[in-house]
């Protein structure tokens, strides 16, 4: 470690005591066990579990392990779309599962707000099969409530709701009942290292998934949901997965059901505000103007032309932000507050910027 504290929206800080759970999973030879073996089988098991604990996912849901939040997307339309999909696009990485969409065949429908802001209640015309939200987007920093999204599953209970929330989970207090699928990767909230999606399922996500197929449909080949499913019916995986960080995931949310997602909740709530208080009153602003619309685990600061400047000095005192996405690259630089980052690291970031 280079004593730097990275505050980027992901990869990030890794997860406190990450170091030790990597020498424990050497140690225990956890890295050259068979992935049908029971060793693996049991941090499988213990894995769901606690992420089921820790997000209140219930029972009937699936949790599948994949490659990345990107590939969710690709699992989501390929396994539940014969045609029609609609598009809540709030930055780059809504834009991204649009596309995935596009790029699949798909008719792909969608509202775009200006990046920054949110969603007015929107009418969808057609009859759409899935119907995805970000629901924290890393582009620009906008949290859309989740009520928002719970009324389109009562305007469309066929359609699968799909989730976006890498860089909120397990922050975010999703009402699994009120959705049909949810995925993150673990390089963001969890601080782990990249590498590893989490896609999260109940039956209807299943049950279109095997219509499709029945009716000679090509649902892909690698990481369908039916193969998906009945492996983690045995707790394994289809294929040789990333058995560290599979590992590692579980070592991390046993801490966090440890501390008390009510505890993390709080935390990062406090955090946020702490950020937000500042730049309300500093030179340079939130990017977010309505409070409402202003996500707590990713906070972006327009910075304008001093972008680099303000990266270099926190870099020159040991803390690297990440800078703006896509077009805002050079205007604007993003922070991160996930759960393994700490209140002190913020309060150093603002006694930096304070003198400067
Ligand atoms: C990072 C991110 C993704 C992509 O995650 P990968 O693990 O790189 O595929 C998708 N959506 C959001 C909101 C993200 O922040």
């Amino acid at each position: 470690m280079n004593g730097k504290i990275y505050l980027t929206p992901g990869p990030t800080e890794l997860y406190p005591q990450i170091d030790k759970f990597v020498i424990e999973a050497i140690n225990e030879n956890l890295l050259s066990a068979n992935h049908r073996s029971d060793v693996y089988i049991d941090i499988h098991k213990k894995v769901v579990q606690n992420l089921k604990s820790l997000m209140n996912i219930p029972d009937d849901f699936d949790i599948f392990f994949v490659s990345s939040a990107t590939e969710c997307m690709d699992i989501l339309i390929r396994s539940t779309v014969r045609k029609n999909s609609f598009h809540f696009v709030n930055g780059a990485f809504a834009e991204r599962f649009y596309k995935t969409s596009l790029e699949l065949n798909k008719v792909a429908d969608s509202v775009t707000v200006e990046y920054g802001e949110s969603f007015e209640f929107t009418e969808i015309n057609n009859k759409p099969e899935l119907i995805a939200f970000t629901q924290n987007e890393t582009s620009t920093g906008v949290y859309l409530d989740p009520e928002f999204i719970y009324q389109y599953k009562k305007l469309f209970p066929n359609a699968v709701i799909a989730v976006d929330i890498v860089t909120s989970a397990p922050y975010v207090n999703l009402d699994f009942s009120k959705i049909d699928a949810a995925f993150f990767s673990v390089q963001k909230g969890f601080g782990l290292p990249a590498g590893l999606g989490v896609l999260i399922t109940n039956k209807k996500v299943l049950n279109k998934s095997l219509e499709l197929k029945s009716s000679g449909i090509s649902i892909g080949s690698f990481h369908n949901i039916p193969d998906l499913k009945k492996f983690s019916d045995l707790n394994q995986t289809t294929e040789t997965p990333n058995v560290l960080n599979i590992f590692l995931l579980n070592k991390v949310t046993e801490d966090m059901l440890r501390k008390g997602i009510g505890k993390i909740r709080q935390e990062t709530i406090e955090k946020a505000e702490l950020i937000y208080n500042f730049f309300d009153n500093y030179k340079y602003k939130p990017f977010v103007k309505n409070k409402k619309d202003r996500s707590p685990t990713i906070i972006v600061i327009d910075t304008r032309d001093e972008t680099e400047k303000i990266k270099s000095i926190l870099k020159s005192n040991g803390i690297i932000v990440g800078g703006g996405y896509g077009k805002f690259k050079n205007s604007q630089i993003r922070i991160s507050n996930f759960p393994g980052q700490e209140k002190f690291h913020y309060e150093k970031l603002i006694n930096i910027l304070s003198k400067s």
